[in-house]
């Protein structure tokens, strides 16, 4: 499983742009399947989903204000 793993690079860099739905359609086949076998990576993505749904809250506000 470990050799498997090295040969898979992680996916953390991409998380903000896949977040963002900024990726390549290919890239983001490529995170996607990569989140689902790597607990760092689908940890670093649900940090990075909140962090996006908190901005996207605090601009909603911005907008009622
Ligand atoms: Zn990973």
């Amino acid at each position: 499983m470990d050799a498997d793993r090295a040969e898979v690079p992680h996916v953390r860099q991409l998380l903000g742009a896949y977040v963002l739905d900024a990726l390549a359609a290919g890239e983001c086949v490529r995170v996607s399947r990569h989140l689902q076998h790597c607990d760092g990576c689908a940890g670093a993505y649900v940090e990075v989903a909140e962090a996006s749904a908190i901005l996207g809250l605090l601009n909603e506000e911005d907008l009622l204000e």
